[in-house]
C-alpha cells in the first residue's frame, strides 16, 4: 500500500501542504475563525448573497413544502417543479431559449464537455482555464489543443490546422486568478469562421458583470446559438450549483448525454428555490454591483503608485502580484496578524514568479473594511522592503 504518511511529509517538506480553517456562523466579510473575528477578502461571495435573508427564507420555505432531499436522478423521479422554475428563471435572465441546472460548476464542465465532443473531435482551451475545464476536456477523449492565454492568433492557427469534425473552444469568461475578462467577441468570431462551438465558463462574471448582472456574454452584447453559457450559482449567486444556458436542442442533448447530469441525484429542490430567489435579488439589487465598483476604486486608488499597484480588473477579483513565494506567504501571515484574511496563491496554481495575494471584494464589505486593507498593505510594503 502506498505510504501516505510519507507522501504528506513530502508536502510538508515543500511547504505546500494546505490547511482548512473552520469557520462558524454565516459567511460574510467578518468570519468567526476559532473564536477570532477576521476581516476576510477571501470568498467568492461577491454580492454578499450567501447570507441574504430573502434567499435563506426561500430555501426555508421550500424545505417546509418539499423536504430536504433530491431523492432520485432527474431522469428517474427526481426532477421537481422547483428545478423547472429555476431553469426558466435562469434562461429568461440570461436571454437564452433554455437552461439546465447542474449540482456544481465542476460537474457541469466535466459532464458537458464530454457530451459535446468525443474521440476524433478537438477541444481548444485557454492555458489559464479552470481545473474542471481541463478535467472535462481530458474525460472527453477529444484532442486537446491548449493556446496561450487569450492569444487569438494562436487559437486561429490551431483552428485552421484542425481537421476535426466537431470543434469546441472553451474559455473561462473571467479568469479566476487574474480577474481579467476573455475576448468574447473575438472568440465568437473565430468560432463562426471555423465552425466551432464556444463554451464560456462565467463562474466569476455571472451576477457581477453586464446589465443587471446578466454576465460576461451580455456585457459583450453578443448573441449566438454557438455559445454554450455556463454560470455557477455558488459564487455571486450565493447558493450552490451551476447552470448551462443556450440553444434548446443542445440543452436537450445534455439532458440525454451529460453523465454528471444523468447519473447523479437531483439537486435538492430547496437549493433550486434559493437559486430562483437569488436571480431575483441579483436583478433587483443593482446597488450591490455599484458598491463592488466603489470598493474596487478605493482599492485601486489606495494602491496606485505603491509597490503593488493593482492590475486592471472590472471584476471583484483583484490580485496583488508580489512575485516571490515566501514574500506572498509572509504578507498573508502579517495581514493575518492584523486580523485580515487574504489568501496567498502560489505556483503551480499561478505561473512561476507571480505569487500573489488574491483580494476578492464583496458588496457586504464596508468602505472602512477596504480602507483598512489598503492601510495594512501600505504599512507592509514599507516593512517588508526594510526586511528584504
Ligand atoms: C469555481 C469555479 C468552477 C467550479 O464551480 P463550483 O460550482 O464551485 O464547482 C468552475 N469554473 C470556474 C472558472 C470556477 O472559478
Amino acid at each position: 500500500m502506498r505510504d501516505f504518511r510519507a507522501a504528506l511529509a513530502a508536502l510538508d517538506a515543500d511547504g505546500i501542504r494546505r490547511k482548512r480553517r473552520v469557520v462558524s456562523g454565516p459567511q460574510g466579510p467578518v468570519l468567526d475563525v476559532d473564536g477570532e473575528a477576521l476581516l476576510a477578502f477571501a470568498s467568492n461571495d461577491y454580492l454578499g448573497l450567501a447570507s441574504h435573508p430573502k434567499i435563506a427564507a426561500a430555501a426555508a420555505d421550500a424545505i417546509r413544502r418539499c423536504g430536504v432531499g433530491g431523492a432520485a436522478s432527474h431522469l428517474i423521479s427526481g426532477h421537481h417543479e422547483e428545478h423547472e422554475r429555476a431553469e426558466s428563471a435562469l434562461a429568461r435572465f440570461v436571454g437564452t431559449p433554455r437552461a439546465l441546472l447542474f449540482s456544481s460548476g465542476y460537474m457541469a464542465n466535466t459532464g458537458v464537455i464530454p457530451a459535446l465532443v468525443g474521440r476524433g473531435d478537438a477541444v481548444f482551451s485557454d492555458a489559464l482555464n479552470h481545473a474542471c475545464i481541463i478535467d472535462g476536456a481530458r474525460l472527453s477523449r477529444a484532442d486537446v489543443n491548449v493556446y496561450p492565454h487569450a492569444d487569438m492568433n494562436a487559437l486561429e492557427d490551431l483552428l485552421a490546422r484542425s481537421s476535426a469534425r466537431n470543434r469546441l473552444v472553451v474559455s473561462d469568461a473571467v479568469f479566476s486568478m487574474d480577474g481579467d475578462v476573455a475576448p468574447i467577441a473575438d472568440l465568437l468570431a473565430l468560432c463562426e469562421r471555423h465552425d466551432a462551438l464556444l463554451l464560456l465558463d462565467d463562474a466569476h462574471g455571472f451576477g457581477v458583470l453586464g446589465p443587471d448582472g446578466r454576465g460576461t456574454v451580455a456585457r459583450a452584447g453578443v448573441v449566438s446559438d454557438r455559445i454554450v453559457y455556463l454560470g455557477t450559482l455558488g459564487k455571486a449567486a450565493g447558493v450552490a450549483g451551476a447552470f448551462i444556458a443556450g440553444d434548446a436542442d443542445l440543452v436537450e442533448w445534455l439532458v440525454q448525454r451529460a453523465r454528471t447530469y444523468v447519473f447523479t441525484t437531483a439537486m435538492p429542490p430547496m437549493v433550486a428555490a434559493a437559486v430562483r430567489a437569488a436571480v431575483d435579488v441579483i436583478a433587483t439589487e443593482g446597488w450591490r454591483r455599484e458598491r463592488l465598483d466603489a470598493h474596487a476604486r478605493t482599492l485601486r486608488e489606495g494602491l496606485d503608485g505603491s509597490r503593488w499597484p493593482l492590475l486592471p480588473s472590472e471584476t471583484a477579483i483583484h490580485p496583488v502580484i508580489v512575485g516571490a513565494n515566501d514574500l506572498a506567504m509572509q504578507l498573508m501571515q502579517a495581514l493575518r496578524a492584523r486580523g485580515l484574511w487574504v489568501p496567498a496563491i502560489r505556483p503551480p496554481t499561478v505561473p512561476a514568479g507571480t505569487a500573489r495575494l488574491r483580494i476578492s471584494l464583496s458588496a457586504n464589505h464596508s468602505g472602512d473594511d477596504v480602507r483598512r486593507l489598503v492601510d495594512a498593505l501600505a504599512t507592509l510594503a514599507d516593512e517588508t522592503r526594510t526586511a528584504a
